[in-house]
């Protein structure tokens, strides 16, 4: 099973991509953990020259390529391997992380962020993709106490922008039964048992 994890920055992503998959595990699954941009080392190559901060800032489209490319390698060389092996992977972000940021936030079309994906990575899907969702001022003030950088890069792009993307995501979830929103307001434990609830039917199967 293939499952991606979606959200903005400080809503608490990657400590209940770590619960969600002790919960799996439990179930007596293998897990491998792995996220976007990045995953293999050409991908993470690829994260740097996006997110390393180095070059100004990419034209919109041409992060989408960078991104389609860093996502084919991931898909190629380390998802579809674990899969076809049997075991669950969890993406921290996949395509959706596209549609919504350069998509919802840049003004790219959804038809062309697919089509790219189509070439990159032939449309590989997640079987669930949940969307972690807090409102901006909770998860900047998370983000900040953890990591100055980060807090900075979410103020950096304005509060539109992250409207736009979390929009995105909620249209997504509207239309696609793949993805679902997940309110990640309260304690950690709670809201990993909110994550279970989302992907239950794909465990017992
Ligand atoms: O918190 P995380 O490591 O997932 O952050 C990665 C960064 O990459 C985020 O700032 C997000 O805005 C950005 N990103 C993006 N487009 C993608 C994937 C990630 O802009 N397709």
């Amino acid at each position: 099973r293939f499952l991606s994890v979606e959200g903005g920055e400080g809503v608490g992503k990657s400590t209940q991509i770590l619960a969600l998959a002790d919960a799996i595990r439990q179930a007596g699954h293998d897990v491998v953990i792995t996220r976007e941009p990045g995953g293999t080392s050409g991908a993470e190559t690829i994260r740097q020259l996006v997110l390393g901060g180095s070059a100004e800032r990419w034209y919109p489209r041409a992060e989408a390529l960078l991104f389609a490319a860093a996502r084919s390698d991931h898909v190629e060389r380390l998802i579809k391997p674990a899969l076809e092996s049997g075991k669950w992977v969890i993406s921290d972000r996949f395509l959706d992380s596209s549609r919504a940021y350069q998509g919802g936030g840049s003004g790219l079309s959804d038809a062309d962020i697919l089509t790219l994906h189509q070439i990159g990575s032939r449309g590989l899907l997640p079987d669930r993709t949940l969307v972690l969702r807090l409102d901006s001022g909770e998860a900047i003030r998370r983000a900040s106490a953890r990591d100055a950088g980060q807090a900075d890069r979410i103020q950096g792009r304005n509060s539109a922008f992250h409207s736009d993307v979390d929009n995105a995501f909620v249209s997504f979830a509207e239309t696609d039964p793949r993805v679902r929103l997940v309110d990640a307001s309260g304690e950690p434990k709670t809201v990993t048992a909110r994550l279970l609830s989302e992907i239950s039917d794909l465990l017992i199967k």
